[in-house]
């Protein structure tokens, strides 16, 4: 068994546990593998360990691993800043962005869309708690740009992202988290255009996936835990 077939092992059960310790069922909670600054060779042994979505930060690394693995059938997801003059190559290569701040990223997104494509699948990225310099619309302003993303034609929004720094231990971890869940379930009451498929609240890493569970997480976004340490960029 390689390295990362292992550690895909010890984070399902670890997802497990914290779906018993919830009472939730483990299928309501899927995995992204954030394979950022991985070779794509590392890609390649968590599709053989039976991963299928992967998520990446950086656009042209990200694109070029898209590229590099186009034989095999994964599903990719942007999770880091989209700046609006790169709209154009993530819309043309990308499954999913989950770092929606701004509607004219959006607006570029669902107009730069190739027709041959189905539509981009997309989260709101919500600055949960509220950090100076970080990424993501101020928890205030989510319902709003929620509501003019989901107007978009080929775009279609899926739910809310939130990325909190770092606590130190179950129950800080599970404040930031508990503020995304009622905002995440505020902006499913309003029942926007195409609110079915608004299913997705992506929050948990390595560090915080028993809190982000806890808190009704459908999509943990595990990289460290999955491959390792990372090289610096
Ligand atoms: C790097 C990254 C992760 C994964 O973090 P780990 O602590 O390595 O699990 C998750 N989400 C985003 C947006 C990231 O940039």
């Amino acid at each position: 068994m390689t390295t990362i077939t292992a550690r895909l092992q010890q984070v399902n059960h670890r997802t497990a546990l914290a779906c018993q310790a919830a009472g939730r069922d483990p299928a309501s909670v899927g995995l992204l593998a954030i394979s950022k600054t991985q070779p794509p060779e590392a890609v390649r042994e968590a599709h053989a360990a039976g991963q299928r979505a992967f998520g990446e930060n950086y656009i042209q690394e990200g694109v070029e691993k898209i590229l590099a693995l186009h034989d095999l059938p994964l599903v990719w997801h942007m999770v880091g800043p989209v700046q609006s003059n790169k709209t154009r190559v993530v819309a043309e290569h990308f499954d999913w962005v989950q770092s929606i701040d701004r509607i004219k990223t959006a607006e570029r997104l669902s107009a730069q869309r190739p027709d041959h494509l189905p539509p981009l699948q997309v989260c709101v990225q919500v600055n949960i708690d509220q950090a100076p310099t970080k990424a993501g619309v101020a928890p205030e302003d989510a319902l709003a740009l929620a509501t003019a993303v989901s107007a978009l034609p080929r775009l279609r929004l899926r739910g809310l992202m939130a990325l909190p720094e770092p606590a130190p231990d179950f129950v800080a971890q599970s404040q930031d988290f508990a503020r995304a869940k009622v905002l995440f379930d505020q902006i499913l009451a309003c029942q926007l255009p195409g609110w079915r498929d608004f299913d997705t609240l992506s929050i948990g890493m390595s560090a915080d996936l028993e809190a982000a569970v806890a808190a009704g997480s459908t999509l943990l976004r595990i990289g460290t835990a999955i491959f390792g340490e990372r090289p610096p960029r």
